[in-house]
């Protein structure tokens, strides 16, 4: 039986970060200490997540140096960061399509070399949408949904909003994720937070029509979650828990597993979204 995986937990080179985001965390978080600590010692956080009875976490990294300060480094920190154990560590990373020098190269040595668990695409950060290369002026894009495809490696896509200074909405519509099924469609794809707040219906559209299209119910908090999603269980085999921890607003990994476990949907879909699912996708 597979355990719990939280397919969105925010592992960052926190160093990194523009000033005024890193000041903003450090109002909002009480125990922003005991986060720096955790993202440089993989060991502090493998006991946290024993601690809370998740078994492997996806740490998720991306290529935004204007919005949010992170350059193509935080594909070597995460990479490293997982190497403590990668059974449990997923390491996410990324390119920016514009900004990485040498993309072809970067994705070369991310997907074949560093054998990276996932790509993360976060279009309201990184300023371009998730089909940008349709228009044939994002050519990296394309290749990297190429290769992420080809070598069997899942994309995840932040749809919906964001809360940081600078980031822009616009990009968030889960829509542009259609063109990516429909143009690469043995790709697996999840659209992390599933397009909250205001476009849950085109994320559970997306779902729903294609065969490798999943969603994370990261960041909404459980409670709420059948309002966002009254027809959750339709797509029990389809969504992943994550909590997006510790993003703005989430209270933990320990908090959001319990608010979930009390929703009232069946055990067979509980079981699927927080153990099954992700136990297909990252094998
Ligand atoms: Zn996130």
């Amino acid at each position: 039986m597979a355990g719990v995986t939280d397919v969105h937990v925010h592992i960052q080179p926190f160093e990194m970060l523009k000033q005024e985001i890193l000041e903003s965390m450090r109002r909002e978080k009480q125990d922003f200490d005991f986060l720096v600590r955790i993202s440089k010692n993989p060991t502090t956080f493998l006991a946290l997540l024993d601690e809370v009875g998740v078994e492997r976490a996806c740490l998720i990294n991306y290529v935004a140096p204007e919005v949010m300060g992170y350059t193509d480094k935080v594909n070597d920190y995460v990479v490293a960061y997982a190497k403590a154990n990668r059974e449990r560590l997923i390491p996410f990373g990324s390119i920016h399509p514009t900004l990485t020098s040498n993309p072809n190269e970067a994705i070369r040595v991310l997907i074949r070399d560093d054998r990276i668990g996932g790509i993360k695409i976060h279009p309201p950060h990184q300023l371009v949408d998730a089909n940008a290369y349709t228009d044939g002026t994002m050519p990296a894009l394309r290749r990297l949904y190429e290769e992420a495809e080809d070598a069997r490696i899942p994309v995840m896509i932040h749809t919906g909003t964001s809360i940081f200074p600078g980031a822009r909405a616009k990009f968030g519509n889960p829509l542009a994720a259609d063109d990516v099924a429909v143009d690469f469609p043995r790709l697996r794809i999840i659209l992390a937070h599933g397009g909250r707040p205001f476009w849950c219906e085109e994320a559970f559209f997306l779902v729903r029509r294609h065969p490798n299209v999943y969603l994370d119910v990261s960041s909404i908090p459980p409670k709420r979650l059948l309002s966002y999603f009254p027809r959750l269980e339709e797509i029990a085999d389809k969504a992943l828990f994550g909590s997006d921890w510790p993003g703005p607003g989430v209270p933990g990994i320990a908090a959001n597993l319990k608010a979930f476990r009390a929703l009232p949907i069946s055990n067979a879909a509980k079981s699927k979204i927080l153990e099954q699912n992700a136990a297909n996708i990252f094998g």
